[in-house]
């Protein structure tokens, strides 16, 4: 029977990725990272050992990783994923962050977050703005449902959820920022189809021909929901940025800006 260390070099081997291989016997021995460091020479047993194979096929026929553990780190949550919600990218704490700098703490505020999917943004800013009324928006109710879940297990109560498309389920005070990471990928975008992303909901990456449908629609809807001066933050791919600089010019937003990732690409405007 192999240790763990001959699982996890086998495993690696098999996906030419540690940290996937990781994940997965973390997941099927149900412990923390932490646990691997004094672990490294525990025997696996047959039943352990098979179920870690199964999940290695797996994730080599493609699926990703936090759809085969349902769960995925961002911000400082470990959140609760389904094939429900997009996994939620290290990319879009960008636009928490940005979103956080337009929020001063303790103010009273109201946030909206459409398409919130796993909740990811909208529980991360909720989080670290305890003032904040935040509304999350999904069309799925499935999606919502992950979302809800994450909420409770967070413990973040400034947070409610709607469902329905974009601002439809939207009334009340207007908003001080409306944050979201819509879809933007072009509809024939072979990628949607060929990669890990065909795990994924289409309706969550997918936005018609060029890709900005739905970032047309929150540029042209989402002055009706906001207070004046305040703001709409939206991720985008890396190749968008003049078109919705543009965008948002043409409908008469002020202080258009592109902001970049870590990987220094144009990420959010
Ligand atoms: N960043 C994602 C990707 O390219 C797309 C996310 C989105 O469409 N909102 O894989």
């Amino acid at each position: 029977m192999p240790d763990i260390r001959q699982a996890l070099a086998e495993a690696t081997r098999r996906l030419g990725e540690r940290v996937d291989a990781e994940l997965l016997l973390l997941h099927v021995v149900g412990k923390p990272r932490s646990w691997l460091i004094a672990h490294d020479t525990d025997v696996l047993d047959d039943a352990t050992s098979a179920a870690l194979d199964a999940l290695i096929e797996r994730r080599a026929g493609g699926e990703p990783v936090a759809y085969i553990t349902g769960r995925r780190g961002f911000w400082k949550f470990d959140l609760q994923v389904s094939p429900a919600t997009l996994i939620p990218r290290p990319e879009t704490e960008l636009l928490v962050e940005l979103a956080l700098e337009r929020l001063p703490k303790g103010a009273v505020t109201n946030v909206l977050d459409l398409g919130t999917g796993s909740g990811a943004i909208a529980l991360a800013i909720a989080h670290e703005r305890q003032r904040a009324r935040v509304t999350a928006v999904d069309i799925s109710g499935a999606a919502l449902e992950v979302a809800t879940r994450n909420a409770v297990e967070l413990g973040v109560r400034n947070i409610c959820f709607a469902q329905g498309s974009w601002f439809e389920p939207v009334l009340g005070e207007p908003m001080d920022l409306i944050v979201s990471n819509p879809p933007y990928i072009e509809a024939a975008d072979p990628h949607l189809i060929q990669g890990d992303l065909r795990f994924e909901p289409a309706n969550a990456l997918a936005s018609g021909t060029d890709g900005l449908d739905a970032i047309r629609e929150l540029i042209s809807k989402a002055p009706g929901y906001l207070r004046p001066g305040k703001w709409l933050l939206m991720e985008h791919g890396w190749n968008q940025g003049p078109d919705i600089r543009q965008l948002l010019r043409d409908a008469g937003y002020e202080d258009v800006a592109t902001y970049r990732d870590l990987e220094g690409r144009d990420r959010v405007s």
